[in-house]
């Protein structure tokens, strides 16, 4: 028996909650009762999508702090460095901290409508650039992206794992992963990111299935393998959205479990601005709801 397993449920993992900036007022009453749902699950903090191309710039700055205001919860603010100056990304990191945000996920981005990423001169150039910049603002804590089946358009997978070195290098404290569904690729990253020198802890990212089509055309643009054992679970259940749920959340406690018997601890949830399932896997993982106790002791 692994001994590993037999630790399962007896450690609370450490988890962390992705939300994206709503778009209408119902929209934002949705992501708001999500917050109030996870909240008790005391995540080690929350966070929120900016948008492509950097787009939502005052929407993720506003939901951002409404969250961390109304919830209490550490939340912490995605910020991308395309299309953008270095002044301006500063000007919003500094506003991010003078509004008591003090957590960043720092990311390159993606230039709009699928062009070719184009460094700007007087920009942030990469994602390790713009770590390295906000290092010089105030002492955030800094997660960045990693991409355990490589990111699309890195020249190699050696070149993409030195990228992370290089965030790691520039002071980056963790790193998120891409979702997946191939648990062995995000094992043998791990490896690997361990075997060149890379100490900072890699969060592997889970993405519980709302919509399976949407989730593969979502996969094939940012190069996660979705295996034919999945494509087989979720076939026919385009109609019923109950038996779909329950698939999905124990896909992904299947996955979660296999990642615990292997040694993770932390995991990163894409929400998609849903309760439901991430509170039915966290339940699965011994997560109890814990932040009235605290509050109450
Ligand atoms: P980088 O780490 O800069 O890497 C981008 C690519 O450039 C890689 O292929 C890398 O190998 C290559 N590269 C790095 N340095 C160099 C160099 N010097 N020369 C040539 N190539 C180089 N997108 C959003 O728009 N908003 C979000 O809120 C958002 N949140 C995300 C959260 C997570 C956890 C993840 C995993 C992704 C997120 N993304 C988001 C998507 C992300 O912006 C894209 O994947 C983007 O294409 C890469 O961003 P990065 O920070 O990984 O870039």
């Amino acid at each position: 028996r692994d001994p590993a397993a037999a630790d399962i449920g007896r450690r609370d993992p450490i988890v962390s909650f992705e939300f994206f900036p709503p778009k209408s007022d119902a929209a934002e009453a949705t992501l708001m009762e999500t917050v109030t749902r996870l909240a008790p699950l005391a995540p080690d903090f929350v966070s929120v999508t900016y948008g492509a191309g950097g787009t939502t710039r005052d929407r993720t700055f506003g939901i951002v702090t409404k969250i961390q205001d109304g919830s209490g919860l550490p939340t912490a603010s995605h910020l991308t460095c395309v299309g953008a100056s270095r002044e301006e990304i500063d000007d919003v990191a500094r506003a991010l901290w003078a509004a008591g945000i003090r957590r960043i996920v720092a990311l390159r981005g993606d230039a709009p409508g699928g062009a070719p990423y184009q460094v700007r001169p007087d920009g942030y150039a990469y994602a390790a650039d713009l770590v390295a910049g906000l290092r010089r603002i105030a002492p955030f804590d800094i997660s960045v992206a990693a991409y355990p089946e490589t990111h699309p358009s890195a020249p190699s997978a050696d070149f993409d794992l030195d990228n992370l070195k290089r965030k790691a290098d520039a002071g980056a404290d963790r790193a998120l992963t891409q979702f997946f569904f191939d648990t062995d690729a995000f094992l043998r990253f791990r490896d690997r990111a361990a075997a060149s020198g890379i100490t900072l802890p890699i969060v592997p990212g889970i993405l519980p299935i709302t919509n399976f089509a949407r989730t593969k055309e979502f996969s094939q643009a940012c190069g996660a393998a979705v295996p034919d054992w999945l494509e087989m679970l979720f076939e026919g259940l385009d109609e019923t959205p109950d038996t779909r749920q329950l698939v999905a959340a124990s896909v992904a406690v299947e996955q979660c479990r296999l990642l615990q018997t292997h040694g993770v601890e932390e995991f990163h949830f894409y929400t998609l601005n849903r309760a439901e399932l991430t509170l039915a896997i966290c339940r699965f993982l011994g997560i109890r709801p814990r932040r009235a106790e605290a509050v109450a002791a």
